[in-house]
């Protein structure tokens, strides 16, 4: 596969984590040398987000957020749309996190929805897949991932509008990556499907990001391989120097 034709993304996935003092930390990586082809984006809770965009604004860091309502407004208490995302300045999206589908239940259906509000308004979406231990286990990696793919992905979704983000569930956090070998099988097993649902010219250029116990001894080998085209990044992502030395290790 002719990968690298792809300008990367390294985004940071900051969880329910950091306060008011953590914007000096987005400042800082604002102010990261960024090079032309790589796009960075720091996702902190919803709570920053509209100081972290203020501060970044002469900066091509892009501000994202973590989920968002499938709908535009209503009486839904708690949640927050696209639409208010994108009256933030807000860039990008994290939809469908295993986090996000274990414990509040989001279902496929649920985040293909999302997802089709967040290309409303102009947001980029990251939508997650990936396999428990025990699907890993029985052989069931792909199939899991094609699945969910396939019933999470809108069908306007194009190379401009949607990235994919594969995390097996057993890696993040944990401190446990798939061999490079398994990683590119996965994101080779991904393109394909693409390929064959919305053509050639999307597959060869939609974005494909590995996820899952990314740091900054491991990012370079990751990103060498064909076909991964960055990092959705947890945990060392709420270290300045640690997620600068990653996104400094795409080629
Ligand atoms: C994540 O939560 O998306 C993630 C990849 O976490 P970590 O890097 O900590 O494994």
């Amino acid at each position: 596969m002719d990968n690298k034709i792809r300008k990367s993304l390294v985004a940071g996935n900051w969880k329910m984590n950091g306060d008011t003092q953590s914007l000096e930390m987005i400042k800082k990586i604002s102010k990261l040398d960024f090079h032309n082809n790589c796009d960075v984006a720091i996702c902190p809770p919803a709570t920053l987000l509209m100081e972290a965009v203020r501060k970044t604004s002469e900066s091509p860091l892009m501000i994202g957020a973590q989920d968002c309502h499938h709908l535009e407004k209503g009486a839904y208490t708690g949640e927050i749309s696209a639409k208010m995302l994108q009256d933030l300045g807000v860039k990008i999206v994290i939809l469908g996190h295993s986090e996000r589908r274990l414990h509040c239940h989001e279902t496929n259906q649920l985040i293909r929805r999302k997802a089709t509000a967040a290309h409303k308004s102009n947001i980029l979406p990251v939508i997650c897949i990936g396999e428990s231990e025990t699907e890993k286990e029985s052989g069931l990696t792909e199939a899991v991932v094609i699945e969910q793919i396939a019933d999470s992905m809108p069908d306007t979704s194009n190379h401009l509008n949607t990235v994919i983000a594969y995390e097996p569930i057993w890696a993040i956090g944990t401190g446990k990556t798939p061999s490079l070998e398994e990683i590119y099988r996965v994101h080779t097993a991904i393109r394909n499907h693409v390929r064959k649902n919305n053509g050639e010219d999307i597959a060869r250029q939609i974005r494909i990001l590995y996820g899952g116990s990314v740091k900054s001894d491991n990012s370079k080998e990751i990103f060498e391989i064909a076909d991964v085209d960055g990092a959705l990044v947890g945990g060392a992502s709420l270290n300045s120097e640690e997620f600068s030395s990653i996104v400094r290790s795409v080629a």
